[in-house]
């Protein structure tokens, strides 16, 4: 009873399960069964292992995901908010806990940031031990599936639109409709706005149907940049998100939005060009990058899903045991699931 199952990668995509001690929750942290873990693309780093590997061979292998939910097994001395049985979605960052950031419930942003997943055990195990404080409190009404995708996807599009300050009076275009932009789509359907989903595949139009967009672009088949003037009137998009961190369609994100209007970049990207005078200048753009959530923010979250029931298993194609963890990776990696989840009993 004292030994779980937990995937390892030792570089070059190899993917082991392996046995690991369960780990006993110290001062302030808690042990949470996990329940549903998400597979997001930012593991596929530590799949390949390229740089991971040239670490020190001695040190433990991390079990990766970053993306879990469960229930409270177990808490440690000291533990006070958190009890056991209590439904929980983890998040991701740890911090000092005393700078500015992780006060304001930013803790990605600390000097001491580390992640759950990367730099510490992660979700892809029968247990995981964290904080208290990583323990965000899940309603009734929610599955750990929708926890464990809400801890990035729905709650990264949430925190950014919010930040758009997108309403019902929006027509809000998305590029990219992997997890994300489908995340995106529900999330803008759910605070009111008009949707004009945009990607190269059909198939992914399809699924941008089905969660609510109203209008979808290929630009295999039409010119974006036409098709959104035709559908706003000639007047521009009030809001553009890119999710697909292609430079194309970052590019055409501000093109697309009308003078004032708001744009946030979410798919990672190295370097693309822009025209900043024609582009956001002359148009008194509002640009903002946008990685994530504040911890605080997740309760809002989590009532806005339940409140707005928003589908959002349908972004998980596929579900996967623990010990399927190896195919689980290999068809994440060749793109034959959108969002796949490893699900415990
Ligand atoms: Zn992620
Ligand atoms: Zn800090």
């Amino acid at each position: 009873m004292d030994k779980m199952l937990g995937v390892v990668f030792p570089g070059d995509k190899k993917v082991e399960v392996k046995e690991f001690p369960i780990p006993e929750p110290k001062n302030g942290e808690v042990l949470v069964k996990v329940k549903a873990s998400a597979l997001c693309r930012s593991d596929m780093s530590l799949y390949y292992g390229d740089s991971v590997l040239e670490t020190d061979e001695s040190e433990e292998s991390i079990i990766p995901g970053h993306e879990p939910a469960g229930i409270v097994e177990k808490t440690g001395e000291g533990v006070k908010n958190v009890k056991e049985g209590d439904r929980v979605a983890i998040y991701l960052a740890l911090g000092c806990g005393e700078c500015v950031y992780c006060r304001s419930g930013y803790k990605m942003f600390c000097n001491d940031f580390r992640c759950i997943g990367f730099d510490l055990h992660g979700g892809d195990a029968e247990y995981i031990v964290v904080p208290e404080e990583n323990c965000m409190k899940i309603p009734d009404e929610m599955n750990y599936i929708t926890a464990a995708v809400s801890t990035d996807a729905i709650g990264t599009l949430y925190h950014a639109e919010t930040k758009l300050q997108i309403s019902g009076k929006d027509k809000v275009v998305i590029f990219g409709i992997g997890p994300m932009g489908g995340a995106g789509i529900m999330v803008a359907k759910g605070l009111g706005a008009s949707v004009i989903a945009v990607d190269l595949d059909d198939s992914r139009l399809e699924l941008a149907q089905d969660l609510g967009a109203d209008y979808t672009i290929n630009p295999n088949e039409s010119n974006v940049l036409n098709e959104i003037n035709k559908i706003t009137g000639g007047k521009g998009a009030d809001a553009a998100i890119d999710c697909s961190g292609s430079g194309i369609a970052e590019n055409q994100a501000l093109d697309c939005a009308k003078p004032h209007g708001k744009v946030a970049f979410i798919g990672e990207n190295k370097e693309t060009t822009i025209k900043p005078s024609k582009q956001f200048i002359r148009k008194q753009l509002e640009v903002y990058g946008s990685w994530y959530f504040p911890i605080g923010q997740f309760s809002e979250i989590a009532d806005f899903i339940v409140e707005k029931d928003l589908p959002v298993e349908k972004l998980v194609t596929h579900e996967f045991t623990i010990q399927e963890a190896e195919k689980a990776f290999r068809m994440f990696d060749n793109h034959e699931t959108e969002k796949a989840v490893f699900v415990f009993n």
